[in-house]
């Protein structure tokens, strides 16, 4: 009987000591985690005989005869191609193929010979055109379901294919272990492990493969269920002293403004907590607090930390970036001056005597504030008289944070705030076992970002916008879903690269700043200090934005290419803008003219309220797209495509009671 995940990857025919160490980079070491690379895509295959049947939105399989003697040419960008024209029949017009950048095709294509091109089509002025197909020799049946591969570190797709093809061919007449229950398999009717790899990476249609990578779905559904319900078991049993209950009203009256009603229930359900609802002995909190961009989380924190203060004790506030837990401290400080509670900060930029002093009066029985970033406090620091840690994320939400809150095995209550709308239906999923309060409604007189369409025929008029907000002496953001030209599977999208290179000269001379994730950390600070610091005026970045910067003067964003992004993380992404006074813009750019990314993206522009268009997401695209990588970089969901709807979480969440 074989374990694969017992069988290691180094074993394979094929799979050297470099290829095997590319392997593991990527998470790669056993034969079940290679099978579980499952295909980014399925190409179909089936030849078309007509140009009447292809369209410039899909791609198509052509069977075509090479007619001219394949050539490098230019493009009007002066780039270099490989460009040949073949065609289906006698009776079908001539297609131009194009290539970039791969001269050595020149050797590979012949006049008078027959290839398989697979690839979008389309007709411009200069004829009928496939840019950069994929290609193979004609055979006798063409699949239906061809798996393409993503690269993982360093490993092109090809190799990838030829690497999980090899492992399928040495399991294929083995008996493979079972990686689920027998009588869940049964109960379900989900097909056993070895012929759903099969089934992944060899169907005979994509149907076939959907229905497989709905077992995968199902059994990390279901391997996650049952770790969350054993972790909040074992949380259930421990109890703490709660802390005596006081009234709220003389900080809630020092505050600027008047509390939401959204931000008074949070408050309450905190309080409650804290004070263990007026039970002697209780849980400590692990609580999870859901609230808007701007819906004022830090006050509810701030509320809950007077309350611990009042009762003699310590709280921490951590945030992301050093950045905000300036900003942290700076609000803090404001609201709790007159109550006399004394606020500490503590980053990478603290001096070491000042170090020693808050470490001090740590250990002092006196009430404090503490507010450091994340890194310092898990770089250790005397917690035993704090009896509050609250996380400010910010940005993404995971379940790196479910699993923080719920290993804090001795820690003291603990309050995360996140800025992520998730519907409740998923959240009770991800979050079993955890508390959650919700703000679902942000202060009055707020100004909305207006929100607006536009196909990239119309850029050159938002670029005058956007060079008369600059010259107001406001700034800007540009977003683009790529760093650098050239990566793979990304045909027609802009990166973040080009673009800054482009508008470096047409503004000029405004200042354009480029920012990726591909940047070293001490760069990227660099230049969002010198962003903060209105030293760039326009700033050209991927999503790495989404992360804590607040930049008031920030009034105008465009996002290219704005169908390849999640709508909650639009939403995220358009609220670094509006963060001041000044009434604020985002332009959504889209080539796109399908419908359904019509669609969606027109719902960005009409709603502004962070759950209902995690709703409407949940609605159209199903909680799989929720899970998936691409939305919430720090989802454990690597087959969620295959999570159907919400009714099968709570159908898993039921079986995993049972099994437990
Ligand atoms: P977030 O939830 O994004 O962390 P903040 O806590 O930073 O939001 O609050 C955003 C801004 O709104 C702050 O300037 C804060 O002082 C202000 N604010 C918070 N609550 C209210 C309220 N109830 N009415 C008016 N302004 C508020
Ligand atoms: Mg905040």
């Amino acid at each position: 009987m074989l374990n694969l995940k017992a069988v290691s990857v180094r074993g394979l025919s094929g799979v050297g000591a470099k290829t095997a160490e590319a392997l593991e980079n990527a998470g790669v070491s056993t034969y079940y985690d290679l099978l579980c690379k499952f295909p980014r895509a399925y190409e179909d295959h089936t030849p078309r005989y007509s140009l009447s049947e292809t369209s410039p939105e899909h791609s198509s399989a052509l069977v075509m005869r090479i007619s001219s003697a394949p050539r490098i040419a230019y493009t009007a960008s002066k780039k270099r191609v490989v460009r040949f024209s073949a065609r289906l029949s006698d009776s079908e017009p001539l297609v131009n193929v194009v290539f970039f950048n791969q001269p050595y095709l020149l050797s590979t294509f012949h006049q008078g010979e027959d290839w398989l091109f697979y690839g979008r089509v389309t007709r411009s002025t200069g004829g009928w055109f496939m840019f950069s197909p994929s290609y193979e020799k004609p055979r006798e049946d063409y699949s239906q379901a061809v798996p393409v591969y993503p690269s993982v570190s360093g490993i092109g797709s090809k190799k990838l294919a030829k690497i999980i093809n090899t492992c399928l061919d040495a399991i294929e007449n083995e008996e493979v272990a079972e990686s689920l229950l027998e009588e869940i398999l049964e109960e379900e009717g989900l097909p056993d492990i070895k012929s759903s790899f099969f089934s992944i990476h060899r169907p005979q249609s994509r149907e076939e493969a959907r229905r497989a990578s709905e077992r995968f779905a199902f059994e990390e559904l279901f391997n996650f269920a049952v770790a969350s319900i054993r972790l909040s078991r074992r949380e259930d049993t421990k109890t703490v002293t709660p802390l005596k209950p006081q009234s709220l009203t003389p900080f809630t009256d020092s505050l600027p403004f008047e509390l939401t009603d959204a931000q008074k229930r949070v408050i309450s359900e905190i309080s409650g907590d804290l004070t263990g609802n007026g039970n002697a002995r209780c849980r400590a909190m692990r609580r999870l607090l859901q609230g808007d961009v701007g819906s004022g989380k830090t006050a509810v924190a701030a509320a809950a930390m007077y309350l611990v203060a009042k009762n003699g004790a310590k709280s921490v506030i951590m945030a992301p970036t050093e950045i905000l837990a300036r900003q942290h401290g700076a609000n803090l400080e404001r609201f709790f001056k007159m109550h006399g509670i004394p606020v500490y900060l503590l980053t990478g930029s603290t001096t070491a005597a000042a170090r020693r002093q808050i470490e001090e009066r740590l250990l002092s029985d006196e009430p404090l504030v503490l507010v450091g970033t994340h890194a310092l406090f898990e770089s250790g620091i005397n917690a035993s008289g704090i009896k509050l840690v609250v996380t400010d994320e910010q940005h993404r939400f995971g379940v790196k944070q479910r699993e923080k809150l719920l290993s804090m095995a001795d820690s003291p209550n603990s309050l995360v705030m996140s800025a992520t709308p998730i519907p409740r239906t998923l959240a009770m999923f991800l979050y079993a076992g955890l508390d959650i309060s919700i703000i679902d409604e942000v202060p009055k007189g707020r100004q909305e970002i207006q929100t607006v369409l536009i196909p990239p025929a119309k850029k050159e008029r938002m670029y005058s916008f956007i060079k008369d907000e600059l010259a107001k002496g406001r700034q800007g953001y540009v977003i683009c879903p790529l760093v650098e030209e050239d990566e793979e599977g990304t045909d027609g999208l802009l990166s973040a690269e080009e673009v800054h290179e482009a508008l470096s000269k047409t503004l000029a001379p405004f200042r354009v700043g480029l920012l990726h994730g591909k940047m070293k950390p001490a760069n990227k600070k660099e230049i969002m200090e010198e962003y903060a610091a209105h030293n760039i005026d326009l700033l050209v970045s991927t999503t790495v934005i989404e992360v804590g910067i607040d930049v008031p003067n920030a009034t105008v964003m465009a996002i290219e290419n704005a169908e390849r992004f999640g709508l909650a993380q639009l939403h995220q992404l358009r609220g670094r803008v509006g963060r001041g006074s000044e009434k604020s813009t985002c332009v959504l750019i889209t080539p796109s003219s399908s419908r359904d990314a019509l669609e969606r993206l027109s719902f960005m522009c009409k709603c502004h309220d962070g759950f209902k268009i995690a709703e409407y997401d949940l609605e159209k695209r199903g909680p799989g797209d929720f899970f998936g990588s691409r939305q919430h970089g720090d989802m454990p969901f690597a087959f969620s495509e295959g999570i159907r709807d919400v009714a099968m979480l709570e159908h898993v969440t039921e079986i995993a009671k049972k099994y437990v």
